[in-house]
């Protein structure tokens, strides 16, 4: 692995061939903190049910139709991608039909060795079929109940959480926070919002996030995705947030600047290139307080959050974060969209940046350490996680 410094240096990112073929990452214990309930559908239950409420698909061939998604994901055009979710909320309006969908939702992500997952969704957008949003809450939240026993029936384990978003260009962020609150017995492990960035500040949503806080009830943002470090400044101030949705722009606030080395080291000087890192102070909050960021490294390509950057993954800044201390956990956003899973989204980053076990098992104890659940439970997983890695290392 890069080798891993603190005090101002990181070393350039050295790209290796390949991963170690040995290292089974679908069998290792993940945890998924960002991965939307709407973007997670399989291509056949869409079919089946589309057919079933009558709305029109852009194919009815499964493979096909899974394709159209990353496709359109892939356009670059934003109301192409916002078309993928039409689709999707679309079949998801009815009590019937959101139990199916979170039930699904959690066999597929524990069929990607995933142990612990937050799932969010927006009630809100649900509710055409005349669900008030208690009822599509308590559906969505049945669905995972069936999914989390299927899983256990099957021989594995999984522990499941609602994370209920609000969306920040819409006027419901109260309601919905209420909503979180009362179901905090009951699945919803903490809120969120999500929509339009740009142009819609947390600060709209302030009176919002008070209450959230007077009730101690955990908040993640999506932020420093569609927008930059003003972004995510906004929502620890004014969402108060304890984590950051992405806030992988957080990279925008550190500025890396690489000379060669001096050659004469005590090592025999091999030829290497340093970087001289210097932290804003947006990022300095963030990395020093230890907020954690829920990076998607496909879809942050997918969807120009990185950009600034490059268009590869080479150039995808969760290699800077990781080196220089942030709390990153790797995380997949849209699993239909990006057409990924979180065991791929690991071998893509293991391939590129030449992380090993010990690299998962990092970025999986940050996300542990992340999970809102109380210590008793972090605890718990942690050492689940640990022997699980354990039993990989033989
Ligand atoms: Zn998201």
């Amino acid at each position: 692995m890069p080798q891993l410094t603190y005090s101002g240096r990181v070393t350039e990112p050295i790209l290796l061939p390949a991963t170690d073929p040995h290292l089974d990452i679908r069998n290792l214990p993940k945890v998924s903190l960002h991965d939307h309930l709407d973007g997670g559908l399989r291509p056949a239950t869409i079919i089946e049910l589309a057919e079933a409420a009558g709305h029109e698909l852009p194919s009815t061939d499964p493979v096909a139709l899974g394709e159209w998604f990353r496709e359109s994901a892939d356009s670059g055009s934003l109301p192409r991608y916002l078309e993928t979710f039409d689709h999707t909320i679309a079949v998801m309006q009815t009590r019937e039909n959101l139990v199916r969908v979170a039930r699904e939702f959690v066999e597929d992500l524990a069929d990607d060795g995933v142990v612990y997952a937050e799932i969010r969704w927006a009630p809100e957008q649900h509710l055409q079929g005349g669900l008030t949003l208690d009822e599509a809450v308590e559906a969505v939240q049945a669905g995972l109940d069936e999914g989390v026993d299927a899983v256990e029936a099957g021989g594995r384990l999984i522990q499941v959480g609602q994370l209920i978003t609000a969306m920040r260009h819409a006027d419901r962020g109260m309601e919905v926070a209420e909503l979180a609150v009362r179901h905090r017995t009951s699945g919803a492990v903490g809120f969120d919002i999500a929509g339009a960035e740009d142009g819609f500040s947390p600060a709209r949503l302030a009176d919002v996030f008070t209450y959230l806080a007077e009730n101690q009830f955990p908040v993640t943002v999506h932020a420093g995705e569609a927008a930059g470090v003003d972004s995510i400044r906004d929502a620890l101030v004014h969402g108060r947030a304890l984590r950051l949705g992405h806030g992988v722009r957080i990279a925008e606030d550190i500025d890396v600047e690489f000379e060669a080395e001096d050659s004469q080291a005590a090592d025999g000087g091999s030829d290497t290139e340093v970087g001289m890192v210097s932290i804003g102070q947006v990022a300095g909050w963030v990395r020093d307080r230890g907020i954690p960021l829920e990076i998607c490294p496909s879809s942050n390509l997918q969807t120009g959050a990185v950009a600034s950057f490059g268009e590869d993954i080479e150039s995808h800044p969760i290699d800077l974060l990781y080196q220089t201390g942030f709390q990153v956990t790797v995380n997949t956003d849209n699993r239909l969209m990006s057409g990924v899973t979180l065991t791929g989204e690991f071998e893509l980053l293991a391939e590129t940046f030449d992380y090993d076990l010990d690299d998962i098992l990092e970025f999986t104890m940050n996300a542990v350490d992340a999970a809102f659940l109380p210590l008793e439970e972090r605890d718990a997983l942690a050492a689940y996680v640990t022997e699980g890695f354990n039993q990989a290392r033989g």
